[in-house]
């Protein structure tokens, strides 16, 4: 298993942690407003194997709390639970970023108990995942995922880059009541970088400003338990 490469350490990824975020290149999703092109189309700006990853993990164990697995989507690698137990083994938590369109591998992960917390993308409302971000056959593996997180016993949040148009003042109803009763749902703003697909948003400008964003959070605020805005 190859790895796209590390961030040493970051105070962001992995709430109240520090934490070593490692990027596993690949996904399945076509988000157009994807700020990491390279990772989605599973180009590798830098390689790492496992074995050097946990050595380099060794010697910062105490340092850190954690380590993010991020992506790309990570829950298509093969060897992902084989990752997660060889940092598990030096007693470091496990993050799992993921856009949720694996619940099988998921349901492995927290079977088996090889993760401490699950971040999953809601990217839109359900219904407007196909055909732009994903194929159709993916929605009801979306929908499965939220009930597994929902339901497990692992700590989590569902976080929505609010992007137009893919998110508006008339989809995050639908979009928080698709994850109905969730203990965290995390709004992030848009932020303009490298795109996936440039061209798909034309001269439109995706971008929701704070005032919007603070208004989607008070819509989406009373379907589940806790709505936060990160910036
Ligand atoms: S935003 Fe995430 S899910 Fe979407 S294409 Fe990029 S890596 Fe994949």
């Amino acid at each position: 298993m190859i790895l796209a490469g590390i961030q040493k350490n970051s105070l962001i990824d992995y709430p109240g942690k520090v934490a070593c975020v490692v990027f596993v290149a690949g996904c399945n999703f076509a988000c157009p407003y994807c700020h990491n092109p390279d990772l989605a189309l599973g180009r590798y700006p830098e390689r790492i194997s496992v074995d050097e990853l946990i050595r380099f993990l060794q010697p910062r164990r105490l340092l850190l709390d954690g380590v993010v697995i991020t992506g790309g989507e990570p829950t298509l690698t093969p060897m992902l639970a084989e990752l997660c137990r060889a940092i598990r083994n030096l007693g470091l938590e496990i993050k799992l970023d993921t856009n949720g369109s694996r619940p099988d591998v998921l349901a492995q992960l927290m079977e088996e108990r090889l993760v401490d917390y699950i971040a999953m993308d809601l990217k839109t409302a359900i219904e407007g995942y196909a055909p732009v971000l994903v194929a159709d056959a993916v929605k009801p593996l979306i929908v499965q995922s939220i009930k597994l997180i929902k339901t497990g016993r692992v700590d989590y949040e569902f976080r929505t880059t609010c992007v137009r148009p893919f998110v508006d003042e008339q989809l995050i109803v639908p979009m928080a009541q698709a994850i109905e009763g969730a203990r965290r749902y995390v709004l992030q703003p848009f932020r303009k970088a490298l795109l996936l697909q440039p061209d798909f948003f034309g001269q439109a400008n995706p971008s929701i400003p704070p005032r919007e964003l603070k208004q989607l959070q008070t819509l989406a605020a009373p379907w589940v338990q806790q709505c936060l805005i990160r910036s």
